[in-house]
């Protein structure tokens, strides 16, 4: 059966807690892969290399937009981020979900090249949560933390852009209903008409 695989985007400001969202949500519904992003951006404490991203130094990032690898790319912060093309274009063919954990720019470029992906924007609860994680999470400067909390406020004006918000509060609840988008998504006529067509070929009687 051809199944074409889907793509989910997850956005939202630095610090509402997309790592630790995606981790779970990875953990929950087994059926959807995580693209590995590439960065120019220092590794932070704990962080592996070829698992949490692709530690790159400015002239390899380079190389690699001018060989087309990159599904998309975008400076943040005064630091590139990419999504290798081969990984999402290989899961997808296969019939796999993947999901992309990337920034509203990157997120709308990859809504261009594939319509039909899922877009989900995580807000906090409040701002003052926001501001507080930026800082509890300990991993930038205080300077650092204020350009993320500011460009947050920038990044919300194109949450009208996506199809989902979803607000991370508790955990159990953000991954329950990040899993109820994704297979209310699965279940969509379109990814499943194939399926239909093929089942009135069947000849049982
Ligand atoms: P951080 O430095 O906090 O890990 O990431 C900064 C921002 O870049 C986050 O919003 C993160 O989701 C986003 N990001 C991570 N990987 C990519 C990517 O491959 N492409 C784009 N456009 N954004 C990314």
């Amino acid at each position: 059966m051809d199944r074409k695989g889907m793509l989910m985007v997850l956005s939202g400001p630095s610090g509402v807690g997309k790592d630790a969202v995606r981790v779970e949500f990875l953990r929950e519904c087994a059926t959807i892969e995580s693209s590995v992003s590439a960065t120019t951006r220092a590794k932070r404490p704990g962080e592996v290399d070829g698992v949490d991203y692709i530690f790159l130094t400015q002239e390899a990032f380079g190389g690699m937009i001018e060989e087309g690898k990159f599904l998309e790319h975008t400076l943040y912060n005064g630091n590139y981020y990419g999504t290798p093309r081969p990984f999402v274009e290989d899961q997808l063919r296969s019939g796999r979900d993947v999901l992309l954990k990337i920034e509203v720019q990157g997120a709308l470029n990859v809504k261009k090249f594939f319509p039909e992906a899922i877009l989900v924007f995580m807000v906090p609860p409040t701002m003052e949560t926001l501001w507080q994680r930026l800082v509890g999470r300990g991993t930038g400067t205080h300077e650092d933390c204020v350009n993320r909390f500011k460009l947050a406020y920038r990044e919300m004006c194109y949450a009208d852009q996506y199809d989902y918000v979803v607000v991370n509060d508790k955990l159990p609840d953000t991954i329950r209903d990040l899993c109820a988008i994704y297979k209310a998504e699965c279940c969509r006529r379109e990814r499943n008409i194939a399926l239909c067509n093929q089942l009135m070929t069947e000849e049982v009687l």
